[in-house]
């Protein structure tokens, strides 16, 4: 029965070497341009001294530190975990070195490593880590990209260091304060006409079945629609990335996956739409977060390769980052929690997954899923109205475009049909529009690995 028994855990080498080396290489992303300044955690070469408060933590399994100790930052409430509530002042300012007093390492690292899901057994029916067992749930700060927070604190530590004012990473030509990676997981093209289908049965209606099964066979399904999905985005410039399920029959444990099936006409009609600007690329199978094998065998033979988000954001997280780092991908954006949106590893940029069994950063990019449509309205999930969607997102966008990160929106194509009026074609657009009036620059996914590995 799925999911199936989790993998062994392999305790990591998260040595404070290790810690320091990841974090400090994703602030020096996030803020390109970072001096040369000599940060660690004791030694009289320091010009910034974070508290090494981590204790054990990092050479046990438990997959929860101690509660936060909140702060406030820039006007916002934020959770310090390996904090020492004793100390009132979080920096303390010297002629040339700043003391931070909390060990905002050791928390980044806990929080963008995923450590809380590789150490946690909890995992959901498609064998995902809940976001019901996360601290984020817990301490309730999802929708705060804390990690961000914490390169806020290092970069006023920098920049009194150095003398010299730090900038966020910008995007595009026009230095945009913020990018958006608009994508489409395609798990259905044919399947529009049978909830009305069902529906016409359940009211005893088979005049309306036979005219909805007629026009079923004989015109276009409402769901076919890439090319007008497309054409929604490219409306604002924006350029849509299609994840595209090459497996059209079910898992072992009878979930769907496609409800169609790669052809070579579908294969012409991708080539066409990668003509004009969008990217194609993989949507990983049922089962295939777990099996390198199955993911490279049915990415090569259909020719999806440089991005992946794996369908039902399938991830088990002692597996799947050496699963993609074994298939070659540039990037991967399936981390975000289906069950609510916002920032999965409290961060707003791309950034390297770490891998638990080598100890270092992954070679791939993530670049986090900041908002599914499903997750907006289902009965599983949020069951936001249409106009409560903008309101609940507009702080999310906000936070990003503070600290310079990447939005990622996955509407699904079955989304683009007028008949959906909760999570459909109208809600997009409005979302489309508040983006584009924020100032972003809407960018594939394959962009956005060019610019940050730039
Ligand atoms: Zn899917």
């Amino acid at each position: 029965m799925f999911p199936a028994p989790l993998p062994c855990l392999v305790p990591a080498s998260a040595s404070a070497e290790v810690r320091l080396a990841y974090v400090l290489r994703h602030f020096q992303l996030a803020y390109p341009g970072v001096p040369a300044i000599a940060i660690g955690y004791a030694g009289t070469q320091l010009q910034i001294e974070v508290a090494d408060l981590s204790a054990n933590f990092f050479s046990e399994i438990n997959p929860y530190p101690p509660a936060p100790h909140w702060r406030e930052w820039q006007g916002q409430q934020i959770p310090f975990f390996f904090d020492n509530p004793t100390e009132s002042q979080l920096l303390s300012f010297q002629e040339k070195k700043v003391l931070i007093s909390a060990d905002i390492i050791s928390a980044a690292f806990y929080l963008l490593s995923g450590w809380q899901e590789y150490f946690s057994s909890e995992r959901d029916r498609h064998g995902r880590f809940p976001y019901a067992a996360s601290v984020q749930k817990t301490h309730n700060f999802l929708t705060l990209p804390v990690v961000n927070y914490y390169f806020d604190v290092l970069k006023t530590a920098v920049e009194h260091v150095s003398g010299q004012p730090l900038a966020v990473r910008r995007w595009g030509t026009v230095r945009a304060d913020f990018a958006t990676f608009i994508s489409h997981d395609v798990d259905n093209m044919r399947s529009a006409w049978k909830a009305p289908a069902k529906a016409a049965l359940a009211q005893q209606k088979p005049g309306l079945f036979s005219k909805l099964l007629w026009q079923h066979l004989t015109q276009p399904d409402a769901w076919d629609n890439l090319e007008a999905v497309a054409a929604a985005t490219a409306h604002y410039g924006a350029e849509s990335t299609f994840f595209i399920l090459p497996v059209d029959y079910p898992a072992t444990n009878g979930l769907r996956n496609a409800d169609y099936l790669l052809t070579t006409k579908l294969a012409q009609r991708l080539h066409a739409l990668r003509q004009h600007g969008c990217q194609v690329a993989m949507h990983g199978s049922l089962g295939s977060a777990t099996n390198a094998e199955k993911l490279h065998v049915e990415s090569e033979a259909n020719y999806l390769v440089g991005g992946i988000r794996f369908h039902y954001l399938c991830w088990e997280p002692r597996l799947t980052v050496s699963v993609v780092e074994n298939t070659g991908f540039e990037y991967d954006s399936t981390l975000g929690f289906a069950e609510h949106i916002g920032f999965r590893h409290s961060y707003c940029q791309p950034f390297y997954p770490f891998n638990f069994s080598t100890g270092r950063a992954a070679n791939f990019l993530e670049i986090p899923l900041t908002v599914m449509d499903t997750t907006l309205h289902h009965p599983a999930y949020l069951q936001l109205a249409p106009d409560e969607i903008l309101p609940v997102l507009r702080p999310i966008f906000a936070e990003t475009k503070k600290f310079g990160g990447v939005v990622s929106v996955l509407w699904h194509n079955e989304n683009f049909d007028p008949a959906n009026t909760r999570n459909g074609p109208q809600q997009f657009h409005q979302l489309m529009r508040y983006l584009e009036q924020e100032g972003t620059q809407f960018l594939t996914g394959r962009e956005i690995y060019r610019a940050f590995t730039a």
